[in-house]
Order: C-alpha cells, then structure tokens, then sequence
C-alpha cells in the first residue's frame, strides 16, 4: 500500500486526506494544530506530531499550506521534508504558491534526491470534498505519471502544463480570472437590486448565457443572501493577486483589471475582512454605491 504524508488539513487538506483515504491509500496526517489531525485519525488516518514523523515511512509526501513562506518552513531545515523523506520519495506541493519558490523547491528537493511537483489546485472546498478538483501540475512527465493515482484520487481534471513552477503560473492566471468574476458578478448583483430586479430571476437566465459562469453557478445564491463563511478566504485571494501581479510584472504584461481587483481585494483583507470568503468582495461593491443588502435585497 502506498502511504502518504499529508501535511496541511485545513480547509482544502482536510477532505483530500479523506479522499486518499477511500481510495485505499494509507495517509499519515500532520497539521500544525491538532484538531484536524484527530479527525483524521478518527477516519482511519495516522495521527503524526511532526513533519518527520508525517514522512517517515512515507513514499509520497503532499503539502497543503497557506503561503510560500509556509511551504518553505516545512520543506526545508534539519526538521523537514527534504531532510527527513526517504531518497526517491515524491513531494507533491498542492498549495497556491509563488511560481518561483516552486521551482526553487524542486531544484532544492533534486539536490536531497527527492522529485518534486508543484501541483496547487481548483474548485474549492466542494471540489476538495468531491475529489473533482483541477489540478496544474509542473515537474517533470515521469514524476507526473508516477503522482497520476494519487493525483486521480483527489482531482478529475489533472494536466501536466510543463515544468517545474508552472503548476503555479496556471494557478495565479486561475486566481486572476475567478478574482476578476468574483467582482463582476457582485457589481452585476448590486446594479440589478439598483433596478429592483428580481436578482433570483436574473442569476438564472444569466447563467444559461454567454455571461455564464462557475461563479454564478457556485456563488451567487450565498452572494445573495449575504452569506460568505469560507471558502476561500479573503486573505488567501489577497495573497494570490500579490503573487499575480508580482509575475505580471516581472514577466512586463499589463493586467489592468487584475491590478484593479488586486486593489480592492486588498481593501478588503485592510477592513479586515480577511477571514469572510472572497464572494464577499460583494460588501465592498455595496460600499462603494453606498447601499446595503438590508437597503435593496
Ligand atoms: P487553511 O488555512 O484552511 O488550511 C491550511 C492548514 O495548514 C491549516 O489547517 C493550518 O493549521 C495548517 N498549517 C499552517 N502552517 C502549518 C505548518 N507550518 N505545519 C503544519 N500545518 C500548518 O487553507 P486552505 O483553504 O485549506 O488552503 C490551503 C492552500 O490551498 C492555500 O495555498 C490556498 O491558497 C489553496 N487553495 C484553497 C482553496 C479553497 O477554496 N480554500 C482552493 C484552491 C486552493
């Protein structure tokens, strides 16, 4: 049997562990508090109190983190996964990180004989718990087939799109868009109740249209009733959009619209709404026109 250490369960981490679980996969959870470890010895998993006992015994070691700084932390340094993992282990990195600290990573795991895949995904926490997320994968073709059962066990859509770093340049291009669709619905939203249209109504007949989309799918109803526990958090969409502009930057593309939404997703994380989902990019729209859901809904 193939064990793996799985090392994050949160939100995402949580229900994927659990998938790997169903699958048949043995999974040897670490998470930095112990609540979701517990729960998920409780479903049959192997409760570890540190990275290295997470990996020890481990042929496949996945992360699911917040933020760069975090992966760094748990990857490197004598308490780490490169320096704990058996030789030939395979690292999957599933978290949204800098494009460059993914391929920093792999180029540092090669170096302690492990293969290293940058492998962030999409679909949220539905998607987590439906084991239908999409996956962008970068590293190397032999290391994505050897990842591919793992892979199919948490994910439906699973591409390599090239080497290592560029799961992570798909995935803020990813972020850019649902950012970038987040708003437009919430402005669309907050114009329509300016009509007094029946907002219910309009989702409906806008999403069988070319305005169609997963936000209007999956978000508009919450949006609408002025719901916006996480999901994914205000803060984590903040962290994107820095990554996101930081590689439009430094590759010279403009992406004005992006560093519009950027801007106001930062607004948010400043109000500190940091831990409501990012649908709730709604509240600021409503600021900005000076109505409330109360007002207009
Ligand atoms: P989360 O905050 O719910 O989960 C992160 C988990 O990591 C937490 O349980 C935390 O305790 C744990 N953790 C943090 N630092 C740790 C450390 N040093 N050692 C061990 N555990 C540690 O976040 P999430 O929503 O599950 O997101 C995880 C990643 O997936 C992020 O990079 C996010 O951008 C990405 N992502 C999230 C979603 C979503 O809808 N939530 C969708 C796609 C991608």
């Amino acid at each position: 049997m193939t064990t793996v250490g799985f090392i994050g369960l949160g939100i995402m981490g949580g229900p994927m562990a659990r998938n790997l679980l169903k699958a048949g996969f043995g999974v040897t959870g670490y998470n930095r508090s112990s609540g979701p470890v517990e729960a998920l010895a409780a479903q049959g998993g192997r409760p570890a109190s540190s990275v290295a006992e997470a990996v020890r015994g481990a042929t496949v070691v996945i992360t699911m983190l917040p933020d760069s700084p975090d992966v760094e932390a748990v990857a490197l340094g004598e308490a780490g996964i490169f320096a704990n993992a058996a030789p030939g282990t395979l690292f999957i990195d599933m978290s949204t990180i800098r494009p460059d600290v993914a391929a920093h990573l792999a180029e540092h795991g090669a170096g302690s004989g492990l293969r290293v895949l940058d492998a962030p995904v999409s679909g949220g926490e539905q998607g987590a718990i439906d084991a239908t997320l999409s996956i962008m994968v970068g590293g190397s073709a032999d290391d994505f087939d050897a990842a591919r059962a793992v892979l199919d066990a948490v994910g439906k859509t699973i591409v390599h799109v090239g080497p290592a770093g560029a799961g992570q340049t798909v995935k803020a291009a990813n972020q850019l868009i649902v950012a970038g669709t987040i708003e437009l619905v919430a402005e669309a939203i907050v114009f329509l109740r300016a009509h007094g249209v029946d907002t219910r109504a309009a989702v409906k007949v806008l999403a069988g249209g070319l305005a169609g989309n997963a936000i209007l799918d999956r978000k508009a109803a919450s949006m609408l009733a002025g719901k916006f526990e996480p999901g994914f958090r205000i803060d984590l969409h903040h962290k994107d959009l820095g990554i996101v502009t930081a590689a439009a930057r430094e590759a010279g593309v403009a992406i004005p619209l992006g560093a519009a939404v950027a801007q106001l997703m930062g607004a948010m994380h400043a109000q500190g709404h940091g831990s409501l989902d990012h649908s709730a990019l709604l509240l600021l729209v409503e600021q900005l026109s000076g109505v409330h859901q109360g007002d207009t809904a």
